[in-house]
């Protein structure tokens, strides 16, 4: 639950993983249309927003590798929405970063969206989730999904929106690597005629109307696996070792290099989790978030 008073905003910002990934073709700007299905997680940052009377942002943040000033997109969120409706108000930005970061889990994305909200209920601005999603998508392509509640499809360079079923209740584990990949280098390297398997994105769909477990472990697939595997062998690795261990689908979220496992239950998950954590010292036991 989101705590609100007057002056501050707590808000839970989760996490993303893909459920499918594909990428349709590469536009003249250099961007990819992409076809994705993405799905919340319960793994979360909390993003606490307050109201200050002096026109300023004073962003901090429990991760102290990260920067605290524009270069941050929670920070960039807030200044957008200071110009764009110009606001002589500033905010205090607080967030406890649980979510790893450049690992292709949206962790800044789902930061940015938190603000926009944040500051929207903070100054009583009115604003759609459409609107919001709007802003969002100026300061990141995966900032307009993190508005969603569960899961959703993701077309053109990932702001157009459709709501779905999502995977409900799923155990997972994630790996993530001790290193961070860039998403800009890993879309660079993608050569699209060497792709040869593609997700079949609207059998996933009706996988998950039906919540066959089957079809939607057997649907997983992730384009750029074909990129950031051939980089990173480590990621192909710790695939491996989590089917080792039990898991019933395997797959890299987005550009990676965060890899997540799904298990039959939340016993399962738990007893390979609390092996694994001896071998990864980033690694999380986690359900799939849908709307109540
Ligand atoms: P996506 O799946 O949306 O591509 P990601 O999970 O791969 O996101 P992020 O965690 O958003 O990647 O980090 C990407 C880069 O953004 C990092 O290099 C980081 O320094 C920078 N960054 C800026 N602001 C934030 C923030 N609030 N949280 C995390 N990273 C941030």
């Amino acid at each position: 639950m989101d705590l609100t008073n007057a002056q501050s905003v707590q808000l839970k910002a989760r996490a993303k993983i893909n459920l499918t990934l594909d990428v349709l073709s590469r536009r003249p700007s250099g961007y990819h249309d992409v076809e994705m299905i993405m799905q919340q997680i319960d793994l979360y940052d909390l993003v606490t927003v307050t109201l200050i009377s002096e026109k300023r942002i004073d962003l901090t943040c429990s991760d102290s590798f990260l920067p605290t000033d524009e270069r941050n997109i929670a920070y960039k969120a807030a200044q957008a929405m200071m110009t764009r409706f110009n606001l002589e108000v500033g905010f205090e930005i607080q967030i406890e970063k649980n979510i790893p970061v450049a690992a292709g889990l949206a962790g800044g994305s789902t930061n940015a969206a938190a603000v926009i909200k944040g500051i929207n209920q903070l100054c009583k601005l009115g604003l759609s989730t459409e609107e919001m999603q709007g802003i969002g998508f100026e300061l990141g392509a995966d900032v307009p999904f993190c508005f969603c509640e569960g899961a959703a499809i993701a077309r053109g360079l990932g702001e157009i929106l459709e709501p779905i079923k999502g995977f409900e209740n799923a155990w997972m584990i994630l790996v993530k690597p001790s290193f961070g990949v860039s998403t800009k280098d890993v879309y660079g390297g993608l050569e699209l005629s060497e792709v040869n398997v593609h997700p079949d994105t609207h059998k996933m769909i009706e996988a998950l109307k039906t919540q066959n477990r089957k079809d939607i472990l057997s649907g997983l697939v992730n384009v750029l696996e074909t990129v950031t595997l051939k980089l990173y062998p480590k990621v192909e690795e710790i695939k491996q070792t989590l089917m080792a261990f039990g898991a019933e689908g395997v797959l890299m979220s987005g550009s990676g290099p965060t890899v997540f496992a799904f298990y039959s239950s939340y016993e399962k998950a738990k007893k390979a989790h609390k092996k694994l954590k001896l071998q990864y010292s980033q690694c999380y036991l986690v359900a799939t978030y849908n709307k109540q």
